[in-house]
């Protein structure tokens, strides 16, 4: 058996295809000097608002930030409660917990593995302000019962988009369906900058003012600060490259979902292995491929010896993270989360992962069970 090494990402493929529109573009902020807040991150910001079918989108410095600073112009700090869901990436409730509010997990629906609604209500409290429903792996969470829920206790929704963009949920996009949303532009993100950057949507205007200053020093005019704020800009060189990423994500979502198709068709029957379980009213992105199976760590470390790379997402939740010893969290406390993280497995996926590397992948899986 020839080895073939299939990476988990591979980004250069697309700097290759987009190279010759890029550079020019890059240079010219360059000669410019618009460093800072220039006239390119405006013009994201309205592309990425009308893709995202919003009317408004600020360009923040991580998604972590965009976390925060959505959090803080809903005037959510100290004291507060936002519910999120234990199986996501830290930055989630890191974004909550930095602001001096309090995330309250409440574990998955295992078929999705996004937040399941029906355990939302038993974890509003007095001092529950939003609720943060994230799209994990591309998947949109069902933002229908959640936005019905939020609407009963007088909560806000906040959607963690950062896995998701250009997904759809009913025909809607993700980043459309809450008062904000936020979005990371990390680069292995689907839309994707060259260093850290993010986004925030929203269809409020003041909402979206407020980030824009809060962003910048709290100023909107040059030093005169109107609040504390942070210094969170999207650059403009970030900017420029997501522009120009922005033409290509549809088509690189397609690519994601025919790659994913692949994968499933081809690892149906395998008893001891789940594929992803897509709901019928949703556009998933993937993200991420993520399979399922009890062997989990024999199947990464075979697939790790045949040249490919696979990775957990998550392997530890949230409320079993060192960082947040200190909120009494228990072992045990969300217990379908915790089985997942023993369990799932991410796949390579990349737009341009090649027909012979998907088979390759799927022919060693298959070996691997059939052995
Ligand atoms: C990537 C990610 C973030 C954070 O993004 P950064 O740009 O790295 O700060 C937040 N939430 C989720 C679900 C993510 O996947």
């Amino acid at each position: 058996m020839k080895i073939m090494n299939v990476p988990f990402i591979d980004l250069k493929p697309q700097f290759r295809a987009i190279e010759a529109e890029l550079m020019p573009a890059m240079r010219a902020v360059l000669e410019q000097t618009n460093f800072i807040l220039g006239a390119p991150v405006a013009d994201f910001e309205r592309a990425f608002a009308r893709y995202s079918e919003c009317a408004h989108a600020v360009g923040v410095a991580s998604g972590l930030d965009a976390i925060k600073l959505a959090l803080r112009a809903l005037d959510i700090g100290p004291g507060d409660e936002v519910i999120t869901a234990a199986n996501t990436f830290i930055a989630t409730a890191l974004g909550i917990s930095s602001i001096g509010a309090t995330p309250v997990l409440v574990d998955i629906d295992s078929a999705t593995f996004n937040m399941d609604p029906a355990l939302i209500e038993a974890a509003i409290s007095p001092r529950t302000k939003a609720i943060m429903p994230v799209h994990l792996y591309g998947q949109p969470a069902d933002m229908d019962p959640i936005r019905a829920i939020a609407q009963k206790h007088g909560l806000k929704v906040i959607e963690d988009a950062s896995q998701a963009h250009g997904a759809r949920y009913k025909g809607r996009r993700a980043g459309s369906m809450s008062d904000i949303a936020a979005f990371s532009l990390y680069p292995g993100k689907n839309l994707g900058a060259y260093g850290d950057g993010g986004i925030v949507t929203t269809n409020n205007q003041s909402w979206a003012e407020r980030i824009a200053m809060l962003r910048n020093y709290g100023s909107l005019v040059k030093y005169q600060h109107l609040e504390q704020g942070e210094n969170s800009r999207l650059d403009t060189l970030q900017a420029v490259v997501c522009n120009i990423k922005l033409h290509h994500l549809d088509e690189g979502n397609r690519k994601r979902r025919a790659i994913a198709a692949r994968y499933t068709e081809r690892l149906q029957g395998i008893d001891e292995l789940h594929t992803p379980q897509v709901r019928p009213d949703v556009e998933h992105v993937y993200h991420l491929y993520v399979v399922r199976t009890p062997r989990r760590d024999a199947l990464a470390a075979y697939l790790k010896n045949a040249g490919i790379t696979t990775i957990i997402h998550y392997p530890v939740p949230i409320h079993l993270q060192p960082a947040y010893a200190d909120r009494g969290w228990r072992k045990g406390q969300f217990p379908l989360t915790e089985a997942a993280a023993n369990e799932i497995l991410s796949l390579p996926m990349f737009p341009e992962l090649t027909d012979d590397q998907i088979d390759y992948v799927t022919d060693r899986i298959r070996s691997f069970f059939e052995a």
